[in-house]
């Protein structure tokens, strides 16, 4: 990939910020991670699976993925209203779509889990961070998974395709302005979500496509990590 285009933090075109991951941070929760981008922190705690209360909303068939996304009123230097918002409610159903295709919830009839998402520190890419953690999170409670699902936010700036935008970046003006494209996928390359805000030719929309896959690939191992160290090998013995 090659192009003149400057990032303002100085990263390559298709390198993510410096990120990280964590598993087993809410002791009291069922499951619980911590995904990292930069300056974006996402906490994500998993309680459940457990009786659904109104019992008008159980589903006989299988059990209910319910995510709440929350970003708190210290998380951006403008401080927000707390409590739930538009945008709140649409991140909150992306990220039951973007995890219930690998999530085997037919054994838990009638039987909700729940998925609290507190983004602690904003700076841009918090669904797709919340989406990261919620997925740990999800493995660590041991709720049954075909795979593991990993997201990034990848982005059009100056007609410069780039990966996991910063604030600054989502805010970048120049030219056609900027393209956020925030995508999540399994392990095994399907797809789970897929939102575009801006506009892409589908030649660089495909482009777009192959660098989240890459990117996803690496975060993947990254989460792989976090769990296999939140197990412990030695059986509680020292
Ligand atoms: N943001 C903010 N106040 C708000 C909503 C968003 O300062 O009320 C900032 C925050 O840094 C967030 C970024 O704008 O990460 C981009 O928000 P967007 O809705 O595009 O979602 P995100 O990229 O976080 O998934």
């Amino acid at each position: 990939m090659t192009s003149s285009f400057k990032r303002p933090d100085g990263r390559k075109v298709d390198e993510l910020r410096e990120f990280e991951a964590k598993v087993g941070i809410v002791p009291n929760a069922d499951g619980s991670a911590m995904y990292r981008s930069g300056e974006t922190i996402a906490i994500a705690a998993v309680y459940g699976p457990k009786k659904m209360h109104p019992q008008h909303s159980q589903n006989p068939e299988k059990g209910t993925l319910r995510c709440t996304y929350n970003m708190n009123s210290f998380s951006v230097s403008e401080r927000i209203r707390p409590g739930p918002s538009r945008r709140s409610t649409e991140i909150s159903k992306i990220t039951e779509w973007a995890l219930e295709p690998v999530l085997m919830l037919d054994k838990f009839q009638n039987m909700v889990v729940d998925v609290h998402i507190n983004i602690i520190q904003a700076d841009a890419g918090t669904r797709c961070a919340g989406i990261n953690a919620a997925a740990m999170a999800l493995a660590h409670a041991g709720i049954p998974m075909k795979d593991m699902v990993s997201s990034v936010s990848v982005g059009k700036l100056d007609k410069t395709i780039v990966v996991d935008l910063s604030k600054e970046e989502e805010d970048y003006e120049e030219g056609e302005g900027p393209t956020d494209i925030p995508i999540s996928m399994t392990h095994s390359g399907d797809i789970t979500h897929f939102q575009l805000d801006g506009k892409i030719d589908s030649k660089q929309l495909m482009e777009a496509v192959e660098l989240a896959k890459k990117s996803c690939e690496q975060i993947y191992e990254v989460q792989k990590k976090a769990l296999k160290d939140s197990i412990d090998l030695t059986g509680g013995e020292d």
